[in-house]
């Protein structure tokens, strides 16, 4: 069996991530079974992978929760158009969030709703701030 120390937020501390593919984690979608993902089996949470790369078993970031992915959802939400819409670079972006809270972030990496809700309200503030032609 193929396993791999990846922090768990669900358990929240690194375990021993099980590999395996779509057809366990999502049954119902078969365009999915080929894909790559590492999963927790004491909560049953999962990551999957960067797998358009070479390295195509290296995890996006921590297991997250439902929870939590649901957070990251409403931050990508947030933040995505902002550089989709070219109102900034998706760089510069993510180097305001990171000057807000002290340290770079890469939402993958968040591992709690609250770090997520601390990141959210800086880029908040950034997306006001571009809205205001205060930033540029
Ligand atoms: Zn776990």
């Amino acid at each position: 069996m193929n396993t791999r120390e990846i922090y768990c937020c669900g358990c929240g501390r690194e375990v021993a991530a099980r590999l395996t593919d779509g057809v366990e984690i999502y049954p119902h979608r078969d365009d999915l079974y080929d894909l790559p993902f590492w999963k927790c089996d004491t909560c049953e949470n999962f990551v999957g992978c960067h797998h358009k790369t070479k390295d195509r078993t290296r995890p996006l970031g921590c297991i997250p929760t439902p929870e939590l992915k649901r957070a990251r959802m409403r931050m990508h939400a947030l933040i995505d158009p902002v550089w989709q819409d070219g109102k900034m670079p998706r760089g510069k972006l993510y180097a305001e969030i990171s000057k807000g809270i002290g340290r770079e972030y890469h939402t993958a990496e968040t591992r709690s709703v609250e770090e997520v809700d601390i990141a959210y309200a800086v880029a908040k503030s950034v997306v006001a701030a571009i809205a205001s032609g205060g930033m540029r």
